[in-house]
């Protein structure tokens, strides 16, 4: 089959969070699996361009409209790992890409529409025929409503449109004028059945709208696929997605095997192979490689050397996240005499100073350390080096660090959420049988059940070993590679190819595809 992705991040090239990986490791193993993806993304000026082979000028002249001014862009194309990618570099005096960041602008809601306007021209002067346009999260939602209003009658034809959310909290709220600079007209679309946002009417709700106008939708576990049908999970628009519940889906997300590798990770100080952790010998080799990660770590954050065990998290410091409850954990694992290690990026002012005072009060006792920063060759020495690792969202719609923590033998503590409630079982409450369970689950977002979950992983870690062990053997085990999701994606691959491509021969196309 051939897939197009639309997305506003790619790892490693261009990440702020989850939504990078999950398109670089899909797309990962749908090629190994035989199947063409392309990654089409913006020319960024922050793009790791050196991560990039044959980058080369690909198409010139690719005329984009903003209002009434047509403006030029070039296409280049280039490959990260296997994966092709396409990347668009606007003429706009708007330098909508060359900001140093990737969100953050006040004008992004126009930033990325124009680059999804500028991908949807791409793909239809190219001649592409792809069985499926994938769109990841609101910014580059319009293209399933750009696809049947502007291009089908143009004569474009694909499988169908993909929406995939990855969270429901980002909507991408703007006016109709910033539709209608793209090409539309944009009062057409604040209707309640199209695009108009249900808090503020006069809105328009980028995410609300690609519901609608997708062919399918998914989200990111099975659990959140459910959580988002109710009003405390919906962010508002649980009754739209009620309403288009027949294509909605949840797939949960997997992790790259070759990225998140503790027997290749070049940021380690000492690799180890997790494979078949139940064979005695492996698994000491195993202790012994985390143990160095760990003693490297501490030495290199000024940490206390000895037999204390070690808490680690790596995170965006946004509200979902939790930044109270992290500072909870924190607090009560120092008085717990364990030690905390948290590499975090993205916080307000208010959540900055309070993770700074934080490391204020307790430099002296050399069991903290805090980096607000973001670090890739940090986080995976994190993964590699604690003892236990916490994720105590709010809500969380997949979430994979508690599934690198896993990879790693690190044992997670996280909230009965989302994605974390699918892919983390309670050692001691879990419904699942006793091989499958591989972490700690609380359930309250409040400092109690945060004390009390934490109190009985390092009473494990100090006087079980027995049940330890089996804990690590059964997190090492898990299997949350993209191998097994990657055939959910490509079953809705096949059923927009399959079913809804207009004019099309659906057995060809299914022959074609395998
Ligand atoms: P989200 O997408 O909501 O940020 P996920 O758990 O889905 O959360 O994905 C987070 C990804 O970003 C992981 O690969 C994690 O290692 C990485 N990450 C998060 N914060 C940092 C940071 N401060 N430094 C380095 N990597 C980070």
């Amino acid at each position: 089959m051939h897939i197009v992705n639309l997305s506003t991040e790619l790892a490693p090239i261009a990440k702020v969070g989850g939504l990078g990986d999950v398109v670089y490791g899909l797309s990962n193993e749908l090629i190994k699996q035989g199947h063409k993806v392309e990654v089409v993304l913006p020319k960024y000026d922050t793009i790791e361009y050196d991560r990039i082979k044959n980058l080369r000028v690909h198409h010139r002249d690719l005329w984009s409209y903003d209002g009434s001014a047509k403006f030029n862009n070039t296409v280049w194309s280039g490959d990260v790992d296997h994966i092709k990618v396409l990347l668009i570099e606007p003429h706009h005096p708007s330098y909508f890409f060359s900001r140093g960041m990737i969100y953050g602008c006040p004008d992004d809601v126009d930033r990325f529409l124009y680059f999804t306007r500028a991908a949807m021209e791409f793909l239809h002067v190219s001649g592409r025929q792809p069985d499926c346009i994938h769109l990841h999260d609101w910014p580059v939602a319009i293209a399933s409503t750009l696809y049947k209003d502007m291009y089908v009658p143009l004569g474009f034809k694909v499988g169908g449109t993909l929406l995939t959310i990855h969270n429901m909290e980002h909507q991408g709220k703007c006016a109709p004028h910033n539709l209608t600079r793209i090409g539309i007209r944009g009062e057409n679309y604040l209707t309640p059945e199209k695009y108009q946002d249900k808090t503020f009417p006069q809105a328009i709700n980028l995410l609300k709208g690609g519901i609608e106008d997708a062919t399918l939708i998914n989200t990111v576990s099975p659990n959140y696929c459910k959580e988002i049908l109710t009003a405390e999970n919906g962010h508002e628009l649980e009754m739209d997605l009620q309403r288009n519940h027949k294509k909605l889906s949840g797939i949960l997300n997997g992790i790259d095997e070759d990225f998140w590798n503790p027997k290749a990770d070049s940021f380690l100080v000492q690799r180890y192979d997790t494979h078949d952790p139940f064979s005695k010998d492996k698994f000491e080799k195993i202790l012994k490689a985390k143990e160095d990660n760990k003693r490297h770590l501490r030495t290199h954050l000024g940490l206390l050397p000895g037999d204390a065990p070690l808490i680690g998290c790596v995170t965006r410091l946004v509200p979902q996240k939790g930044p109270e409850l992290i500072a909870h954990a924190i607090r009560h694992t120092i008085e717990k005499n364990g030690q905390f290690v948290l590499l975090g990026s993205e916080y307000s002012p208010e959540i900055k100073e309070m993770f700074l005072a934080l490391k204020k009060e307790f430099s002296a006792s050399k069991r903290l350390a805090i980096m607000l920063d973001r670090d890739e060759a940090l986080a995976h020495l994190i993964f590699a080096g604690s003892d236990l690792f916490t994720v105590p969202s709010i809500f969380e719609p997949c979430g994979l660090t508690q599934m690198i923590a896993l990879r790693y033998g690190s044992i997670p503590i996280v909230r009965n959420t989302g994605g974390l409630a699918d892919t983390v079982f309670d050692v001691d409450f879990s419904a699942e049988p006793l091989n499958k369970r591989n972490g700690y689950v609380f359930n309250d977002p409040t400092a109690e059940d945060v004390e009390k979950v934490i109190d009985r992983a390092l009473n494990d870690w100090q006087n079980d070993s027995i049940k330890w062990v089996q804990m690590m053997q059964n997190a090492l085990f898990c299997d949350y590679s993209w191998k097994k999701s990657a055939q959910d994606y490509i079953v809705l691959y096949r059923k927009l190819s399959a079913e809804h491509a207009p004019g099309t021969n659906s057995k060809k196309r299914r022959h074609k595809a395998a």
